[in-house]
């Protein structure tokens, strides 16, 4: 999972940034408005964090204005402001949740992955299809009567194909989804996972569409 952190404390930003990725997502960290706004429009997130406190363009401003541009990404909007009226202006622009600094990172996450819940329309976190399932708050995937805690690479590519069992992702789709701005991503790097998950719970677990890219079935 994909997501954009748009945060100017460095402090804040880096110890954000290893606690997304420590919990098995992909994460590109903006610092200021203009490149926020820039980033929502050119990458489909999967969820962005939004600071309110930015120099050259208010958090709010990029909220409005990305809103406005028709930019759908679920925004929890983090905010040292506690004010009321932040809030809810935050919200009324289209927000999705807001979280006070300071705030433990457990909260973070657990507000993500309900909020990711809730754009999907599912009651509860876990990802399920007739033969698998997928805990995306343990990280824990079934197979075949096997359950393994997955790394976190492995978890990603599984949250998503798991989230539109029977829908074909192809590698541009998967690597766009893994892997963030300048990282270096091995021509054979979605092989070598999917590889990875299929000798641990059997090679129905994907399926390879040839020629199109690879599903988990229905
Ligand atoms: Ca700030």
């Amino acid at each position: 999972m994909r997501v954009l952190l748009i945060e100017d404390d460095a402090l804040i930003g880096n110890g954000l940034v290893a606690a997304l990725k420590s919990a098995g997502m992909t994460v590109d960290w903006v610092r200021d408005g203009l490149t926020a706004q820039e980033a929502l429009r050119g990458t489909a997130y999967a969820i962005a964090l939004l600071d309110l406190g930015l120099p050259g363009m208010d958090g709010l401003a990029v909220l409005k204005a990305a809103r406005r541009q028709g930019v759908e990404t679920p925004v929890l909007v983090v905010t040292a402001r506690d004010a009321l009226e932040d809030r809810v202006a935050g919200l009324d622009l289209g927000a999705d949740d807001y979280l006070v600094k300071p705030f433990e990172v457990p909260e973070l996450l657990a507000r993500m992955r309900a909020l990711m819940r809730r754009r999907a329309g599912r009651a509860t976190s876990r990802l399920e299809t007739r033969e698998a399932a997928l805990d995306t708050g343990t990280h824990e995937f079934s197979h075949g009567g096997r359950t393994e805690l997955l790394p976190a690479r492995e978890y990603a590519l599984m949250q998503a194909l798991m989230e539109r069992p029977g829908h074909i992702l192809s590698r541009a789709q998967i690597e766009e989804r893994l892997y963030g701005w300048g990282e270096e991503v091995e021509s054979n790097a979605v092989e070598v996972l999917i590889h990875s998950v299929r000798r641990k719970f059997g090679k129905g677990a994907i399926l390879n569409i040839r020629g199109a890219g690879w599903m988990v079935p229905k």
